[in-house]
């Protein structure tokens, strides 16, 4: 195919498809596949080398090279010129294959005969699948002509092997999408679930990637791309009057969307006999690529623009992703690459677990995640190209490890598992309505965090005893605009409502930091967890703090309401919050509203300072509650969201215990009511630790109540101080060893 023509690729393409068609099995049909690539290249060599597991190359079938080598030559990714094509997606296409860098021989081959090498990925939507290569022995460059069709050519392989079309009798393949992986990622949310899987945006399956009539093909593109950007232009129109970031983002999509590379390329395929999902495909698949090997975020960020349109264009052009959750299986488990917090509640409970490609421990989707008591594992890579729509699915929150397609053993094993929880579940419900008193007779109360609508149930069902922490944010991340005061006003009556008089502490607005509005311009912040966020919004635009204030009176409706500041650094800070509240309640007041029967205002401890504040503001204070999750980030200055640092430093630290238990002498000294909300209040040791070290009141996740106060019954928190208290005179780091030795014996 020197001179090869347009027309010429798309005979070798029909040929190939003819060979597919043929009843051979999986290996006979690669055997002919390589045989048809050399004649009509004109090539001595055409192989196949695909991907045996993540990390190993194997030589499949060859036509030119020694037929014994086949399905014994492997190399590593990143091996040899063949490696080197698989590990960086890109083409090598050099005329002295022996004096090129990275050249790796492999004499059983017998190709140190053949002087120049091209080679080009055989990848499917950022899924890597193999390499397929031509050798001669002349001495040459490969055209660019040549170098295309072989990629059209590598195209189709890719589709052909997605359709397990080299899976077969006499094939040393294993078929795609059918074996057992275990994936490793990181736990966002305990408890462990067995489903389907359920994509958030299925791959989109082409069965033609080979078509007859080309101009037929570009027809059904070219009205393909008109019903795009008339998508888009509408999605502009609509956001005409929203948000700036917004338009550029949906301005960039036109721009995609217009642009006449992108069409030409694609174009060009279908000349060379491609049909019009496989082009676009193509294309997806080489921006794929690119997308890994790009440093630059603003760069990835456009193909990842680009990405999303050829997704758009492959379901207008196939028809397929148009499903509803109408259409989810049973018990699914949903896979997303990553997912917003309205995404999620729109599954809402109907799901048993998700597993994201990318998200973190912080995210918005981790928050809703954790509030709605699904299993989440993020970060777990691949799992979007691994997965199917309906494959059997396990996923351990705890571990952050997730089982697809499992084998019997591992699913026995992971049954087993969850019957083992499921009766701790059994035994926790039977202590539901018992206060949770320890053995030497002291009371902790434990109340439970919420922030969504579908918290409500947990909190007859948890047995908590109230909510100790409610996140108003949530209510804010999840809708698309601003929401307005009746609409606060009615969902916090709702919760006040659902709460039957037991206390409910409502957290104003703590956004910023990672919690970001879509609908709130972004600041641009070196250190966002240490920037504008929460209270110190508040204050400075006090237009939504306001607002907020007085729906909650309204919800309130003369009934006790219980308002918190999070993030406070300083007293002068409560004060002025505090004073906000002062002029909200005068102007209820003036409007003729009932006012709150009682109204607690408190704030959040998130940070040292405030832990040194003056004696005074722990005289003002109506109580105060320690939000660990922040306090304990910059205590030690390890961000809470970064995995590698998050879990180096213990809770159970005995200079982190030795601050919590300074707060509580300044509380006792002062009468200020204490309370903990932070995660760590959640997890048994931890919770049995602050109790002993005098915090009375704990918030926690409704599902963790139960594992808590199972402990908290058979502890004596006055041997467990002293063993706190022994540790640190031992100079221990952390007291968590002993801790757990007097837990072992009890
Ligand atoms: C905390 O920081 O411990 C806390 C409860 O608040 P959030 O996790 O919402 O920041
Ligand atoms: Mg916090």
């Amino acid at each position: 195919m020197a001179d090869s023509t347009e027309s010429e690729s798309r005979k070798l393409l029909v040929r190939l498809r003819e060979a597919m068609a043929g009843d051979e099995a999986g290996q006979a049909r690669l055997d002919k596949i390589t045989h048809l690539i050399a004649d009509s290249m004109g090539t001595e060599v055409c192989s196949v080398y695909l991907f045996r597991d993540d990390e190993t190359l194997e030589l499949c079938a060859t036509e030119g090279l020694n037929t014994e080598s086949v399905h014994q030559t492997r190399m590593r990714m990143g091996e040899g010129l063949v490696g080197r094509v698989a590990k960086y997606g890109k083409v090598v296409n050099t005329p002295d294959a022996p004096g090129a860098k990275g050249f790796r021989y492999m004499p059983e081959t017998g190709e140190e005969r053949f002087s120049s090498f091209l080679g080009v990925p055989v990848q499917r939507l950022g899924e890597k699948l193999g390499v397929l290569v031509v050798q001669s022995r002349e001495e040459r460059m490969f055209s660019a002509d040549e170098v295309y069709g072989l990629e059209v050519v590598a195209m189709v392989i890719a589709e052909m092997t997605e359709l397990g079309a080299f899976v077969g009798e006499g094939a040393a393949l294993s078929p795609l999408h059918q074996q057992s992986v275990l994936l490793r990622g990181t736990s966002a949310q305990e408890g462990s679930a067995e489903g389907h899987v359920w994509l958030h945006e299925p791959r989109v399956v082409i069965t033609n990637p080979i078509a007859d009539d080309p101009h037929r093909e570009m027809e059904r593109l070219i009205e393909a791309v008109d019903e795009l950007r008339v998508g888009v232009d509408k999605m502009l129109e609509v956001s005409l009057d929203g948000d700036k970031e917004q338009m550029q983002v949906l301005e960039a999509y036109r721009m995609f969307a217009n642009s006449k590379g992108w069409m030409r390329r694609m174009e060009e395929d279908i000349s060379r006999g491609l049909s019009a999902e496989a082009a676009v495909e193509k294309e997806q698949s080489q921006a794929r690529a690119r997308m890994s090997q790009v440093q630059d975020s603003y760069l990835r960020e456009r193909l990842s623009d680009l990405d999303d349109l050829s997704n758009r264009l492959l379901r207008i052009l196939t028809g397929q992703g148009a499903t509803s959750s109408a259409d989810l299986p049973v018990d699914p488990i949903l896979i997303a690459r990553n997912i917003g917090p309205g995404d999620l509640l729109e599954y809402g409970r109907s799901l048993r677990g998700v597993v994201l490609e990318e998200g973190s421990v912080g995210s918005h989707a981790a928050i809703v995640a954790r509030a709605l008591a699904i299993p989440l594992v993020v970060n777990a890579k691949r799992i979007t190209t691994e997965a199917l729509n309906g494959d059997h699915i396990m996923v351990d929150g705890e571990q952050g490890v997730v089982h697809l397609r499992p084998e019997d053993m591992v699913t026995t094993a992971f049954r087993d598992k969850m019957a083992m929880q499921a009766k701790a579940q059994e035994r926790y419900s039977s202590i539901r309505d018992r206060p949770a008193v320890t053995k030497d007779g002291k009371t902790v109360n434990l109340m439970m965090n919420a922030g969504l609508m579908a918290d409500l149930p947990s909190l007859e069902s948890s047995g908590a005893e109230g909510v100790g922490l409610f996140r108003t944010e949530l209510q804010f991340l999840v809708r698309n605009k601003m929401p307005k005061r009746t609409e606060l006003a009615v969902l916090y009556k709702r919760v006040l409502d659902a709460g039957h008089g037991k206390r409910v502490v409502f957290r104003t607005l703590d956004i910023g930091s990672d919690k970001v509005l879509p609908y709130m311009k972004p600041t641009d912040e070196p250190n966002p967890a240490l920037g504008w966020r929460a209270i110190r919004v508040g204050l400075d635009k006090p237009g939504v703090m306001r607002m907020q204030l007085q729906a909650l009176m309204r919800a309130a409706d003369g009934r006790p309401l219980t308002i918190m500041f999070p993030f406070v650094a300083q007293f002068e800070e409560y004060r002025a919050a505090r004073a906000e509240v002062e002029k909200t309640l005068e102007r209820e007041r003036r409007l003729g509203h009932p006012l709150p029967e009682v109204l607690d205002v408190g704030a959040m401890l998130e940070t040292p300072s405030l832990a040194f504040a003056p004696q005074k503001f722990f005289e003002e204070v109506g109580f105060l509650s320690i939000g660990g999750n922040d306090l304990k980030q910059f205590f030690f200055a390890a961000d809470r969201e970064n995995e590698r640092v998050r879990k180096r430093y213990d809770t159970l630290n005995v200079s982190f215990l030795s601050l919590i238990e300074r707060i509580v002498e300044r509380c006792e000294s002062t009468n200020t009511p204490l309370s903990f909300c932070g995660e760590d209040a959640g997890r048994p040791i931890e919770a049995v630790c602050l109790a002993a070290i005098g915090i009375r009141t704990l918030s926690m996740r409704p599902a963790s109540i139960g594992p808590v106060k199972s402990l908290l019954l058979r502890v004596d928190l006055d041997a467990l101080r002293k063993i706190i208290a022994d540790a640190r005179h031992r100079g221990e780091q952390s007291v968590r060893p002993a801790v757990m030795d007097y837990l072992r014996d009890l």
